[in-house]
């Protein structure tokens, strides 16, 4: 495989192609291709922006047909056919059928650039800066995004300059099973000299994706939300990677009946693995003045047509939510016991997750890489998270057949094997 070329010349700041040293040529569903012609089964699915699998065929048809249309590209954030297509589906699919009532800002099309627009939309609104996130929280890599992200790696890499404007508060189960860490945010913000500057907003994954797959309790969500309601703070939802479906739900706070202020979205979004974003505001915080957060490409069309074909596709009536609750379920099961085995063998493990978000929690990036690189070996494409690594992810495709899903976990299963024994 002649990967010469890519190693010289790409960044040293490249990752994933660290740990699947392969040239990949094709993709379909839950399967990739490299240049030999070995089949890979996707635990991974673009960091859960391939919620429903490579080149699905239904959203390529709509891609493929718009282009033959010759439909609007690029277009600013002119008004379109396509931008008013996906308006209306989102509407009506997505809002309307949860009683909720959403403008929509297109920032850039990842999800950092979503994250800071929603930040700074707070910041307007409220007329204050500090924002509220959470241990292990992560929301991108630019300035104000990382200012929320917990994680060292990515926070000492700004040449000095400091991150500014957030607080870190425990995240639930941080403090350990039996302390609500809310307590200690209703208590500073009642606290005149608990040195907690009032925030705009509180910034929160109801599942931390790479944080390590922690679960946000349900009651514990609907608490944060009256908090907030309580002390005129307003509550943004980062559902980046938690979104589109990927907890069992189109949003992952809908589990916790709580509705947020504001709600961030990309990776997923497009239904196709196009670069989109949005931010979803309640109506009266909408206080942007036009073009004063702006950009060239504020909404990308393609995926405009590809992210309204996927909410016909998948999100008319219940049937994919459902689908991928069982599916989690199955992914849970086998999690538990793998995660038992391993117990068995002295490395403490546990499994959590909501929906088909899940992991195995391994106590240590070191044990978590074997896995992972045994599993790559045997023919599995999964990824780790959490600070240290230690949590083996699974993010597969949601439309992944039951036979490569079970394949797949077989695969885990025998990775984990080879790799402790
Ligand atoms: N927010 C969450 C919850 C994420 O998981 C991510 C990426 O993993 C981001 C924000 C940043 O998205 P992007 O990498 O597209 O900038």
């Amino acid at each position: 495989m002649q990967t010469q070329i890519l190693e010289r010349m790409e960044s040293e700041v490249r990752t994933y192609s660290r740990s699947f040293p392969v040239v990949f040529t094709q993709a379909r569903n839950a399967r990739l291709t490299d240049e030999q012609g070995r089949e890979y089964i996707d635990f991974l699915a673009g960091a859960g922006t391939l919620n429903y699998g490579h080149n699905n065929p239904y959203i390529k048809q709509a891609l493929v047909d718009y282009l033959a249309s010759d439909g609007i590209v690029h277009g600013l954030d002119f008004w379109t056919a396509a931008k008013r297509d996906y308006l209306e589906t989102l509407e009506e699919l997505i809002l309307k059928p949860r009683g909720l009532d959403y403008k929509v800002h297109f920032p850039g099309p990842t999800g950092t650039n979503a994250v800071e627009a929603a930040i700074r939309l707070a910041r307007v609104a409220k007329g204050r800066h500090n924002i509220v996130t959470f241990t292990n929280g992560f929301h991108g890599v630019t300035m104000g995004a990382l200012a929320t992200t917990g994680n060292r790696k990515f926070r000492e890499a700004t040449g000095g300059i400091p991150t500014q404007g957030a607080s870190f508060l425990p995240f639930d189960g941080y403090m350990g099973e039996h302390i609500d860490t809310l307590d200690y945010f209703e208590k500073l913000l009642g606290d005149k000299s608990g040195g907690l500057d009032v925030p705009a907003a509180v910034i929160i994954e109801t599942v931390q994706g790479e944080g390590g797959i922690n679960v946000a309790g349900l009651e514990w969500l609907k608490r944060l939300e009256s908090i907030c309601h309580a002390h005129d703070i307003l509550l943004i939802a980062d559902d980046i990677q938690a979104g589109c479906g990927r907890t069992g739900k189109f949003f992952s706070f809908e589990h916790a009946d709580v509705v947020p202020d504001i709600v961030t979205n990309s990776k997923s979004l497009s239904g196709f693995g196009l670069p989109f974003a949005h931010v979803l505001m309640r109506p009266e915080l909408d206080k942007w003045k036009p073009g004063q957060y702006n950009g060239t490409f504020r909404g990308f069309n393609l995926a405009f047509t590809t992210a309204a074909a996927t909410m016909r596709k998948y999100w008319s009536d219940d049937t994919f939510e459902r689908d991928v609750q069982r599916k989690g379920r199955v992914v849970a099961d086998r999690f538990q016991a793998i995660a038992a085995w391993i117990s068995e063998q002295g490395i403490e493990a546990s499994e959590r997750g909501r929906g088909l978000m899940r992991g195995i929690d391994v106590g240590s990036g070191e044990v978590a890489d074997k896995i992972t690189h045994k599993a790559f070996e045997n023919g599995l494409i999964i990824e780790t998270s959490g600070q240290d690594g230690e949590v083996v992810k699974c993010l597969c495709p949601l439309t992944i057949t039951d036979e490569d899903l079970l394949e797949g976990l077989d695969i885990l299963e025998t990775s984990v094997k080879q790799a402790l024994s």
